[in-house]
């Protein structure tokens, strides 16, 4: 991969070596007409939101669980999304994001901040595989305390959990999915011209995914 940051210079580049328009300076943006219909920058408020999507039916599920007698199957339950989240989603997920690119140990995004990155970044869009992995991944760590929570006779909390995600799968769907730069994620909800104007700004990515077989619409970019 060439690590070419001559486009940029004037700004701090040293650790954009894929030139991803996401870890441009900000300046660089300006005229780009998809800024509000992606969340194509990092943003505090868009991890909190996430975060507090996530955290009300793990709450509940922790809570039964302890209730109904399996404290110690949720170090079972962490193990697995420390696994989950800093190796398997990383590499079939995450390392295809925009936000992987930067040069840094550690990942900086609106969901996994604070991974550490352990695999390179794969410009290319996930395969068929990967795509089928996370979300046999993703639904084993949802799926995970409800067996706990029926066996201890916690049916509130396992409702509660239950609503909990899924309000956090509509809400993903409705306010997330559809703004995200990961644009192979199998939940991914960008339109193609979205995708196609923001792989026209980035052409390590462009490159990528047309060798993989990707079209842009001839418009593209224009
Ligand atoms: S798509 Fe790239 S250039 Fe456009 S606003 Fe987002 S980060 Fe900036
Ligand atoms: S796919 Fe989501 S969680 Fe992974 S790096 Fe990109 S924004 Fe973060």
């Amino acid at each position: 991969m060439t690590k070419d940051n001559s486009l940029y210079l004037g700004h701090d580049q040293t650790r954009n070596p894929y030139r991803i328009c996401t870890w441009q300076d900000k300046a660089n943006c300006a005229g780009c007409g998809i800024e509000d219909g992606l969340n194509c920058r990092f943003n505090r408020g868009d991890l909190l939101y996430f975060l507090a999507l996530f955290s009300p039916p793990a709450i509940a599920a922790v809570a039964g669980m302890i209730r109904g007698g399996f404290s110690w199957w949720l170090a079972g339950w962490a193990g697995y999304m420390v696994f989950f989240f800093f190796v398997w989603e990383a590499r079939i997920l995450c390392s295809h994001c925009p936000y992987w690119a930067e040069e840094t140990r550690v990942l900086h995004c609106l969901a996994n901040y604070g991974v550490i990155k352990i695999w390179r970044y794969h410009p290319e869009p996930m395969s068929a595989e990967e795509k089928v992995q996370f979300l046999v991944g993703a639904g084993a760590l949802v799926a995970y305390p409800f067996p706990f929570l029926i066996l201890g006779g916690e049916y509130i909390l396992a409702v509660l959990t239950l609503a909990g995600f899924v309000s956090f799968a509509f809400s993903l769907k409705k306010h997330v999915c559809p703004r995200c730069v990961n644009f192979s994620c199998p939940l991914n909800a960008v339109p193609k011209p979205t995708v196609d104007e923001y792989l026209s700004r980035n052409p390590v990515m462009r490159k990528a995914w047309e060798e993989h077989g990707y079209q842009l619409d001839s418009s593209a970019g224009d």
